[in-house]
């Protein structure tokens, strides 16, 4: 399995950045986990392969860009774009997003081939097909409706927790499958900011280390997401000092293969 953590900002020379603005991976070129940076990142021949998009939350850093990535492919989209969710979460994006005020919506709305955007109800704790992949979405820990992800290709598997704080749901059905391969974990503030971090429901580095002691995996990558781009060296940092085996800051723009 192919992850890339699409890119939000780039310097003079076009070339990523590590700071990490808006969230959006990307897996096997064609299924995204959230759609933050999607627009911004994704060059045109790159665009048209991405047919289903699952959106863990409706924050802004995790959909940022994707009322311009639809209608950007407004006019060429011949099979309506998927967009997963849970029931919850897709009210939301209808009610606050794709509400005929700050956008339109494309749910309603028809191209030459037909629909263009496509809502999935999302089922909790069940696996459910997304392209050529096992998706299973968990709740997790944060101050909006959300879901953390495990992925599965039908050789590796790897867990997105999306932002949460403490949570044990979403460790039970980690913990539960076979094997894991990579863990890709919110790390939002540095320790200093702990009282931020808990009011607003993510990991600290000292809380992501608590947390860790929940996974009964061994071995698997673990990669740090989502730092405030202001704290980033900072939490690095502090990452680094925790000696955690296999744990490292995933970095914009590369790819990774599991
Ligand atoms: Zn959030
Ligand atoms: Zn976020």
């Amino acid at each position: 399995m192919r992850i890339q953590l699409l890119p939000s900002t780039f310097d003079a020379q076009g070339v990523a950045t590590l700071e990490q603005r808006l969230t959006c991976f990307l897996i096997d070129d064609c299924v995204a986990v959230d759609a933050g940076s999607i627009a911004l990142a994704l060059p045109n021949d790159r665009r048209s392969l991405v047919k289903d998009i699952i959106v863990t939350h409706p924050h802004m850093d995790h959909i940022a860009t994707l009322p311009i990535f639809i209608d950007d492919l407004y006019p060429s989209l011949q099979q309506p774009m998927r967009i997963y969710a849970t029931e919850e979460v897709i009210g939301l994006l209808e009610r606050d997003v794709f509400n005929w005020n700050v956008y339109p919506r494309f749910s309603d709305l028809k191209n030459d081939y037909g629909p263009v955007m496509e809502y999935v109800p999302i089922p909790i704790g069940k696996p459910f097909p997304v392209a050529h992949l096992t998706v299973c979405a968990v709740p997790v820990n944060h101050i909006v409706p959300t879901v953390g992800l495990i992925v599965s290709d039908g050789k590796k598997s790897v867990a997105f927790s999306s932002d949460t704080a403490e949570t044990d749901e979403f460790w039970k059905i980690v913990n539960q499958m076979k094997d894991l391969d990579a863990l890709l974990i919110e790390t939002s503030f540095p320790d200093r900011m702990a009282k931020l971090a808990h009011v607003s429901r993510h990991f600290t580095p000292a809380t992501l280390d608590q947390e860790l002691k929940k996974l009964t995996h061994n071995g698997m990558d673990i990669m740090a997401v989502h730092l405030k781009p202001s704290y980033r060296d900072e939490i690095v940092e502090q990452l680094k000092s925790l000696n955690i085996p296999k744990l490292s800051v995933m970095e914009p723009g590369r790819v990774y293969e599991w």
